[in-house]
């Protein structure tokens, strides 16, 4: 979760609102009415109380306001909770429609995990990289679309209270893992360029032009010394008993419970990801031997079943493209992705909005592969980027080791997890469900699965024309998303040390050195995120079958999957209650 603060606390409470008024004989209409009042003010309240989170969703009322964590915050943080969770108790679940249900669920549980992350995690005082001032600053220059002053008004107010905001995070510091203190003093120290140079050259670019540049140098001044300050402190800390980066088990399945929210445990997850390596290790030897000699002549089979899939994908991997037409693959291949799907009857795509393709923007550079940008509930119409990675300013050498990564195969996969029909087609139903709670508050493991899901889905349908390569590539691949639940329940439960969570994704992944370092950086810095994939993946898939089950010699394909997803980004285990409610909306 994001930082949650607080800043000037102003109750209005639905009990306090609506109690005089009475439902009338439709109690059903009426229930759903004051449920949907109450949403709205509910976010109202929530961005007052927590207004870098408003900031970070694109409401940006809130934007000149830093909140200071203070022990205070906190406590009216948890006055926020109780209250809205006393009138949620005010509505009877039953008489709401079912997307109503769902948002019903989902505020609850927000409430639940901000009052859990307060008083049970306290990763506010273990975890200082959640101390950075510069991230929101750099989103208010270039991320909003507000005029260029009132967004440097916003960031000329926030400044103030920066040396505040250090000084209390220097309070609630206590024993931080070593992970974590490495991170906030790189993250905080690389973020000084955007106060020293990006505010003061958007000052003399506004109209503002130097007749403020001294009053902004003072506080950008005061800002760099108390980062500066705070990254020296840290790295002075005297640290003798430092948290552990390990959740244990408990910590671990409760984050999972509020984050995942699955309808499985965390442990109940990890022993499914065990059993899928297991079938798809069997699946891989059995699809690398039917190759074996196509693309190895006489060579003799290696006794080890791993070493043999790892040759077959190194030998695979060769065919990619050139490292200039990275991006012209990708826009080639989106249509190809479309008429697949409208060939096969798979699901409704909506032609009116195409998908952008563009260079990755400056401020994204870094990460070289693909991902989606879309648009926040609070500005709809703007476009849906799909931000390809540019191989400039690589070696020849990196460009080679990337490019087989994502080579012929992996490449076609990687377009329908992000593409389509994976999260980009999700997120344009996602926006025709009208929920701003499902908007703002998306369930990540739904988003992944659904990703994930997708690339198995059409694989099924013939994607690849069925060849042994085209699956052994696509194995791969999804053993990336079971392998991330395993790494992340081992390393925070089981205690996995490097060497063995390198064993896994490098011998049993079949990953390249780089990106299982990347992994195990990730495993010690997050928990649970890397459960989502195979999570919503596994759940989505067990859905479908049960429908399928029931609904017998009826079943559609198609209408199973737009019935799924308009319900907007919520969790599977909600969905599924409603779906199974109603087996006839899966049939022909
Ligand atoms: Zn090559
Ligand atoms: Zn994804």
């Amino acid at each position: 979760m994001r930082r949650l603060y607080f800043f000037g606390l102003l109750f209005i409470l639905f009990g306090c609102t609506y109690n005089n008024e009475k439902p009338g004989g439709n109690s059903f209409k009426n229930d759903d009415a004051h449920f949907d009042a109450f949403k709205s003010l509910y976010i109202e309240n929530l961005w007052k109380t927590f207004p870098d989170w408003a900031s970070g969703k694109g409401n940006h009322k809130y934007d000149g306001t830093l909140s200071v964590p203070t022990d205070e915050l906190r406590v009216q943080e948890e006055k926020f909770v109780s209250a809205y969770l006393d009138s949620l108790k005010k509505f009877d679940i039953n008489s709401l429609s079912p997307k109503n249900k769902i948002d019903f669920y989902l505020i609850g549980n927000t409430l639940r995990e901000i009052t859990w992350n307060n008083t049970v995690l306290k990763s506010y005082q273990w975890d200082p990289s959640e101390y950075n001032i510069a991230g929101g600053v750099a989103e208010l220059l270039t991320g909003s679309t507000e005029k260029l002053e009132s967004r440097l008004i916003n960031i000329y107010n926030r400044l103030k209270s920066v040396p505040a905001y250090y000084a209390v995070a220097k309070e609630n510091i206590k024993n931080p893992t070593l992970v974590h203190t490495q991170l906030a003093i790189e993250q905080n120290l690389n973020s000084l360029p955007v106060l020293e140079k990006d505010i003061l050259e958007a000052v003399i670019q506004s109209r503002f032009k130097l007749v403020a540049k001294g009053d902004f140098e003072d506080r950008i001044k005061n800002a760099v010394d108390a980062i500066k300050d705070f990254a020296d402190w840290l790295k002075n800390l005297e640290n003798t008993n430092p948290h552990s980066a390990n959740l244990g088990k408990k910590l671990y399945e409760e984050k999972f419970q509020h984050e995942i929210q699955s309808g499985m445990t965390a442990h109940e997850l990890y022993l499914r990801a065990i059993n899928r390596k297991r079938e798809l290790h069997n699946k891989m030897y059995a699809t690398t031997t039917s190759i074996w000699s196509k693309y190895m002549g006489n060579l003799e089979l290696p006794r080890d079943s791993l070493v043999t899939i790892q040759l077959m994908i190194d030998k695979l991997s060769l065919k990619h493209v050139h490292r200039d037409s990275f991006q012209i693959a990708i826009e080639n291949q989106l249509p190809l992705l479309v008429e697949f799907v409208q060939n096969k009857n798979l699901i409704y795509i909506d032609p009116q909005k195409p998908l952008v393709v563009r260079k990755e923007p400056s401020y994204m550079a870094g990460v070289a592969t693909a991902s989606i940008s879309a648009p926040g509930p609070y500005d709809k119409e703007a476009n849906t980027y799909y931000n390809v990675g540019s191989l400039t300013g690589y070696t020849n050498e990196r460009a080679e080791s990337f490019l087989r990564e994502y080579n012929h195969y992996i490449l076609q996969i990687l377009n329908i997890h992000e593409a389509i029909p994976g999260h980009y087609t999700q997120l344009v139903y996602s926006n025709q469900a009208p929920s701003l709670i499902k908007s703002l508050f998306p369930n990540g493991a739904m988003l992944e699965g659904w990703a994930v899901y997708t690339e198995l889905m059409m694989m099924e349908n013939g994607y690849g024309n069925n060849t042994p390569e085209m699956w052994l590539m696509y194995y791969k691949w999804h053993l990336r998303s079971v392998c991330n639940t395993i790494l992340d329940y081992s390393f925070h439960v089981l205690n996995m040390d490097k060497e063995a969570a390198m064993k896994l994704l490098v011998n049993e992944a079949f990953q390249q050195q780089a990106e299982a370092e990347g992994k195990w950086k990730r495993v010690n810095l997050t928990q649970v995120q890397l459960c989502s994939y195979f999570s919503g993946f596994t759940e989505i898939y067990d859905l479908r079958e049960e429908l399928k089950h029931k609904a017998g010699d009826t079943f559609n394909l198609k209408t199973f999957h737009e019935k799924f997803l308009s319900y907007g980004s919520a969790p599977v285990k909600y969905i599924k209650q409603l779906m199974l409610e109603d087996t006839s909306a899966v049939m022909h």
